[in-house]
């Protein structure tokens, strides 16, 4: 990866953390979680954008947008997999219950958010995704931080512009 790639990614996971605490909020684990991911950012071993999609789900679930994907978030049964992903419980949705206020999804993006949700950040390098995956994976958590914090996290646009 590039250094201005690189610089980019940094920006935005700084950008991110100022956006979902509020002034003066303490969190020592997504602190920690922000210098490991700056820290593999750093290391070429492994898929950056996949690492960028992990730390967003920790932002999620340390600020009370934690994503459900073992129970049915209408039903509470328990589910393995499923294809849509409710945005206003933050879950999956299973076979049998109504599928409102959410996005179809497909169940390879599911398993890759729902593996990238239970794995820590330096064992993400285990995981390989197709663009198209990926794509999915990204409009998700977009979806769910442009959605709930007060601000949009702008860095990446910047890199569509270097991308092209
Ligand atoms: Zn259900």
């Amino acid at each position: 990866m590039g250094n201005l790639e690189k610089l980019t990614y940094s920006s935005y996971i700084c950008e991110l953390i100022d956006i979902c605490l509020e002034e003066g909020e303490k969190n020592e684990q997504l602190y920690k979680d922000f210098i490991t991911c700056l820290y593999l950012l750093n290391t070429d071993a492994l898929d950056y954008e996949i690492l960028i999609r992990s730390f967003e789900l920790r932002v999620m679930k340390a600020t009370g947008y934690g994503l459900n994907f073992d129970n049915c978030v209408m039903c509470k049964q328990k589910i393995s997999t499923s294809n849509y992903m409710n945005l206003t419980y933050y879950g999956g949705v299973c076979d049998k219950c109504e599928k409102v206020h959410g996005i179809n999804i497909s169940r390879a993006a599911y398993s890759a958010l729902k593996f990238l949700n239970h794995t820590s950040m330096d064992k993400v390098y285990r995981l390989t995704l197709t663009k198209e995956i990926k794509k999915e994976v990204e409009k998700i958590n977009t979806m769910i931080i442009s959605s709930n914090y007060s601000k949009k996290p702008k860095s990446l646009e910047m890199l569509k512009y270097i991308k092209e």
